[in-house]
């Protein structure tokens, strides 16, 4: 298997992966999605509450802030072996908020959040989190755990996970009377004039749809589009918990992991 980063920053990732099969694509899509931890709010305690939105709307609120993820120094409560309800210092993050509007209307943020450590606190400090009117007062503790995504999306690391398969578009040169029709229509712009021929210019951008060929006057000698069989474009976004590179090391450990424990019941099963 052999991979090449398109592009890559701290919340994107981009990979060409060649000699692959759709079965592990989809498991690795899948295992980022529903499996790979990050740390979400998973239980807030009220100390007071004078807004106008109930505890549960703010709890909730609160789950769905992003959290950068330390996955070295922390443990799923479940794996953890305090065995508490409440967890420990090795399987919770308390945040707190202590906030009050003192004069007019003001806007509480993420940023507003203590966390105990720095190395688990909001992505972003500009996510709303309520409005409070003047003399109206939010004092909580927020408690982070790690979680899943298949227990809620809170925990889903990734906003996107996508593959889809390595386009590939032939222009006939034969057939072609450059009648433009297949580059007029395609909205995700692949195709372009190149002095009088048509060009195929954004080759990754191609979804596939087919709108191309289906404009094409021609029809079965027109213009072609296929795609490799073994071949994926893949897309990570993070949401800031972890770097995209990392999310995707840690599915594929997950993986290797699976695979193992299957082997290993296989001979027991044997035995
Ligand atoms: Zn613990």
């Amino acid at each position: 298997m052999k991979i090449e980063v398109l592009e890559k920053d701290e919340t994107n990732l981009r990979i060409i992966v060649r000699d692959a099969e759709v079965p592990l694509m989809n498991a690795l899509r899948r295992i980022v999605l529903a499996e790979v931890p990050s740390m979400a709010v998973d239980e807030v305690v009220m100390i007071e509450n004078s807004s106008i939105l109930q505890d549960e709307m703010i709890a909730h609120r609160l789950g769905l802030v992003p959290l950068k993820t330390d996955l070295e120094n922390y443990n799923l409560p479940e794996d953890c072996e305090c065995k508490s309800e409440f967890g420990c210092s090795e399987c919770r993050v308390t945040l707190t908020l202590n906030a009050e509007s003192t004069e007019g209307t003001r806007t509480v943020y993420s940023g507003e959040l203590v966390s105990e450590n720095p190395a688990v606190s909001p992505v972003s400090e500009k996510i709303p989190l309520i409005k409070l009117a003047k003399g109206q007062k939010l004092k909580l503790e927020a408690y982070a755990r790690l979680g899943k995504g298949m227990a809620h999306a809170k925990w889903q690391p990734v906003c996107v996970a996508a593959y889809k398969y390595y386009p590939k578009i032939v222009v006939p040169a034969k057939a072609c009377d450059d009648c433009q029709k297949c580059v007029d229509i395609c909205s995700k712009k692949v195709l372009a004039m190149k002095g009088t021929k048509i060009d195929v210019k954004e080759l990754l951008s191609c979804n596939l749809c087919m709108d191309c060929a289906e404009a094409c006057p021609k029809e079965a000698e027109g213009i072609k589009v296929e795609w490799e069989k073994n071949a994926f474009v893949m897309n990570i976004e993070s949401t800031g918990a972890l770097p995209p590179e990392r999310i995707l090391q840690e599915a594929v450990k997950i993986l290797d992991k699976q695979l193992t424990d299957f082997v290993e019941q296989i001979k027991v099963e044997e035995s």
